[in-house]
C-alpha cells in the first residue's frame, strides 16, 4: 500500500565503513536500491566500471551535469561525483528504499529539493579508528589521506543537519539501525497516503 518510495542518504566520512555497510544492506521487509554515482576519480584496484561508480572524464561529466542529468553534484577532494537522476526518480517511482552514499554538499543539496529524503550520518567508534582505517586499506597515497582526514573534520562539523546519526562499530550492527530507521521512515503518515485517502472514504 505504499504510495512512494524513499530516498535515504548516507555520509560519512572517508574511512567510516560506508562502502561496506550499503553493499550489506539487506531486509526481508525492504526494497533497496542502490543509486551507482558518476565520478572522475580515478579507478582503484578492483572497482568495476558500472558497478562501483560510472568512471568518466571531467567534459563527459559535465556535459552530464549541464544537461540536468544528475540529481546532485558535488567535488570531493579534486574530483567530481554526482547522482544520474533518472534511476533514482525511476526506482523512488517504483516504491524502493533508494540509497545515495554521497558526501555532504550533496547530501544537503538533496534535502534542499526533496525535503522527505532522509538523511542518514555514519560515524566511526573514534576519529584514531578513522585514521587507521584510511592508513590500512592502502588505497590512497599519503597526501590523500591527509587531505580525506581534513576533509573528514569539515563533514563532521555539519551532522546536526542530518536526520539521523549511525554508529558503525560493527557492520551487522550498523545494518541494523539503517533498517530500524528504514521501517519507521515508511510509517509516516506522509509515506502512506494511498492507504489514508482510501482510509478517509469510508469514515
Ligand atoms: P570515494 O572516492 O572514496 O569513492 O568517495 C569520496 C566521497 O564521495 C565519499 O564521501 C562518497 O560518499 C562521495 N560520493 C560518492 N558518490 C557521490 C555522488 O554521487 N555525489 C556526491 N555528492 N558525493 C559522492
Amino acid at each position: 500500500m505504499r504510495s512512494t518510495g524513499m530516498l535515504i542518504i548516507i555520509s560519512g566520512p572517508s574511512g567510516s565503513g560506508k562502502g561496506t555497510v550499503v553493499n550489506n544492506l539487506k531486509d526481508a521487509d525492504i526494497e533497496y536500491a542502490l543509486s551507482i554515482s558518476l565520478t572522475t576519480r580515478k579507478k582503484r584496484p578492483g572497482e568495476v566500471n558500472g558497478v562501483d561508480y560510472f568512471f568518466c572524464t571531467e567534459s563527459e561529466f559535465k556535459s552530464k551535469r549541464d544537461q540536468n542529468e544528475l540529481l546532485e553534484h558535488a567535488v570531493f577532494c579534486n574530483n567530481l561525483y554526482g547522482t544520474p537522476r533518472a534511476y533514482v526518480e525511476e526506482q523512488i517511482e517504483l516504491g524502493k528504499a533508494v540509497i545515495l552514499e554521497i558526501e555532504v554538499n550533496g547530501a544537503l543539496q538533496v534535502k534542499e529539493k526533496f525535503s522527505e529524503a532522509v538523511l542518514v550520518f555514519l560515524i566511526p567508534p573514534t576519529f584514531e579508528e578513522l585514521a587507521n582505517r584510511l592508513t590500512t586499506r592502502n588505497t590512497e597515497s599519503r597526501e590523500t589521506i591527509k587531505d580525506r582526514l581534513r576533509r573528514a573534520r569539515d563533514e563532521i562539523r555539519l551532522i546536526d543537519k542530518y536526520d539521523y546519526l549511525v554508529l558503525n562499530d560493527e557492520v551487522g550492527l550498523a545494518v541494523d539501525r539503517i533498517n530500524c530507521i528504514v521501517k519507521s521512515e515508511f510509517l509516516k503518515p506522509c509515506r502512506n497516503k494511498v492507504l489514508i485517502d482510501n482510509l478517509s472514504e469510508h469514515v
